[in-house]
């Protein structure tokens, strides 16, 4: 997707050989109009696929996530990386290992928002080794739900996560793909 190519090449921050920071449109700062677009782009690429939810992992794959919800007109769901202490539902949970902050966490939902019919669109904000993304299928297996495909705002398809997910039987749709970091530069594919 060119308009988001463009926005990493504009904005984004390469911090190492593997990390990216894209604060000012997508992680803390939100760029509502980006969101909207990214939104449709996603709701045209499964079109025809039927889904009946979306669900993602807090907190950076909700905005665009409510956006492709808006167009498919369908719920988001977003998995809880912590126990609300509202929460007295039972809940599917499973472990992740965070990327960005090297340690695992549960991520949680409530089971009565996933019945077993469920078509469920996976997507989240970066795609590096494929742990939130398989946590999230775990989840949505748990509930017998299926697993429709996963898209991902940024791959960075030098990470083993693209891959694994495929090999995993997983349609993986992404908007932009990096092939490499350098010299502080993006490459994409
Ligand atoms: P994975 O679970 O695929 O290993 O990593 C994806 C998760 O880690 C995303 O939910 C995202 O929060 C975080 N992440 C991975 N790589 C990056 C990166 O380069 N930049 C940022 N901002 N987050 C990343």
């Amino acid at each position: 997707m060119d308009l988001l190519k463009k926005r990493i090449q504009s904005d984004g921050q390469v911090l190492n050989d593997s990390l990216l920071k894209v604060d000012s449109f997508l992680n803390q700062q939100i760029d509502p109009q980006l969101m909207l677009k990214m939104g449709e782009e996603f709701a045209k690429r499964f079109s025809g696929e039927s889904i009946t939810k979306i669900l993602t992992i807090e907190s950076s794959g909700i905005a665009v996530s409510v956006m492709a919800g808006l167009i498919l007109n369908v719920p988001v769901i977003f998995a809880r990386k912590k126990k609300s202490v509202i929460s007295n539902e039972a809940l599917y949970c499973t472990k992740v290992y965070s990327f960005t902050k090297r340690e695992s966490n549960s991520i949680i939902v409530p089971k009565n928002f996933l019945e077993k019919d469920d078509k469920v669109l996976i997507i989240d904000d970066f795609l590096a080794n494929g742990e939130a993304a398989t946590g999230l299928a775990t989840i949505v297996k748990q509930a017998n739900a299926s697993v429709i495909g996963i898209g991902i705002v940024i791959e960075k398809s030098f990470q083993p996560g693209a891959q694994k997910l495929q090999q995993a039987g997983y349609r993986v749709e992404s908007l932009a793909r990096i092939a490499s970091f350098s010299n502080g530069q993006v490459n994409f594919l």
